[in-house]
């Protein structure tokens, strides 16, 4: 086992084989999730995951477990998981390398004979991506006891189509109870989505936890006016008022650099016509730092710009805060699985913080879990130009089995 490494030209063009499922001109992928690409992909891990040995089942909020047997298969199973959901216009890449990685690794092991003493599980978790339906990790979430479930099933995607019937109009409305069983260690690769791994030609990045990140959603009112006849002092013009706003999330960003950063993604503006001064403005904020006071000044911060802008503007501005994560720390005992694995296989490593949300995050409440981030090209993600190369994911998929097998025999020697 000790120089085992998995196939990396069978791991790449598996990933490009799912990369046709939703796949855009600009060599990108659009599947949101529980649509029918999301189908179509769901439908072909199944089967590749039962050519592979598996018991392939769907829990009640349409996440995909696919599980090998162990020698003891009474242990709880030592997962590897993550997302085959996209951006609209989203990449190859993020999430998708963690859940063929793990197919790869399931693989790997059949081909080397060897089973180990827990089961392994492979999962795709449903909807981490948050685009379609809000919030983003919503299965990982219902999981780990984030969420309700009654609060998952009725979150609605723009058109008014709910979670639960979309589920079951994709027939991915499973029958196991979520959850229904524990997890002995949770491991997740990803793809940086930041430049720091290839600006420093660093191969592996041991994940050793995530910043904190809150959303929010600003609803600015003014009145609508006509174009030409509304003198421009007697406006109340929420469009204007959002670009103050906006231009002051940013500098307030700025004045906790270089770990804070703030996004004004979403804008909806009302009633959208050219000759009519807008009177609704409807914007989200996504907000992050790995300190939770720097977090919390943030929000003080923010809160009272909005305030403030409203007043001098001659609006109202109503704001809502509606997620929250606050940041964490993995496992001490998976991050150094993680270490000890790259520096067996003779891989550069360093630890790095997560930026961004993952399903390890909340899985991390509920068992030992790891992550490994690889280089991605020019730190881009969350866009059909996302990239990455051969070799690295091969390397990562090669530290995550690794990562796995010395897990494996570190619970073994804890529960003989
Ligand atoms: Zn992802």
């Amino acid at each position: 086992m000790k120089n085992l490494q998995v196939n990396g030209e069978r791991l790449w063009d598996t990933i490009m084989e799912t990369a046709k499922f939703g796949g855009t001109e600009k060599g990108g992928v659009c599947r949101l999730t529980l649509s029918d690409t999301d189908r179509q992909v769901r439908d072909w891990l199944a089967r590749e995951c039962e050519s592979a040995g598996c018991t392939v089942s769907i829990d009640e909020m349409g996440s995909i477990f696919a599980r090998r047997p162990g020698k003891v298969d009474t242990l709880p199973p030592i997962a590897i998981g993550s997302h085959l959901d996209t951006q609209p216009t989203g990449g190859k890449f993020d999430g998708i390398a963690g859940v063929l990685s793990g197919l790869e690794v399931l693989r790997t092991l059949n081909e080397a004979g060897h089973t180990t003493s827990a089961p392994l599980e492979l999962i795709d978790w449903t909807n981490e991506e948050g685009s379609r339906f809000t919030p983003p990790m919503l299965a990982s979430g219902v999981f780990s006891g984030v969420f309700e479930h009654d609060f998952a099933y009725a979150s609605e995607d723009r058109d008014g189509k709910k979670f639960e019937a979309e589920l079951a109009r994709i027939g991915y409305r499973g029958e196991r109870k979520c959850p229904d069983h524990k997890l002995g260690a949770y491991f997740e690769l990803h793809i940086e989505q930041g430049p720091v791994l290839e600006k420093e030609g660093i191969l592996i990045g041991a994940v050793t936890g995530m910043q904190g990140q809150k959303w929010y959603e600003i609803t600015v009112t003014g009145q609508d006016a006509h174009a030409g006849t509304t003198p421009m002092p007697a406006r109340h013009d929420a469009m204007v008022a959002c670009a103050r706003m906006v231009e002051s999330i940013q500098a307030i960003a700025l004045n906790h650099a270089p770990l804070a950063v703030a996004t004004v993604g979403h804008v909806v503006v009302k009633p959208n016509s050219r000759n009519v001064v807008p009177g609704s403005v409807f914007f989200t904020v996504d907000l992050r730092h790995p300190d939770e006071d720097v977090l919390l000044q943030i929000d003080r911060e923010l809160r009272e710009m909005v305030d403030a802008t409203a007043r001098d503007s001659g609006v109202e501005a109503r704001l809502v805060n509606n997620w929250n994560v606050t940041p964490m720390e993995f496992d001490r005992e998976c991050i150094n699985h993680v270490r000890s694995a790259a520096e067996k296989l003779g891989y550069s490593h360093r630890d790095i913080i997560s930026g961004a949300g993952h399903d390890a995050v909340y899985v991390a409440r509920v068992a030992p879990t790891g992550m490994i981030f690889i280089p991605c090209e020019n730190g881009i993600s969350h866009n059909e130009l996302e990239n990455t190369k051969p070799e690295f994911i091969a390397a990562g998929a090669s530290v995550l089995l690794h990562a796995i097998l010395a897990c494996d025999e570190a619970r073994n020697k804890t529960t003989r």
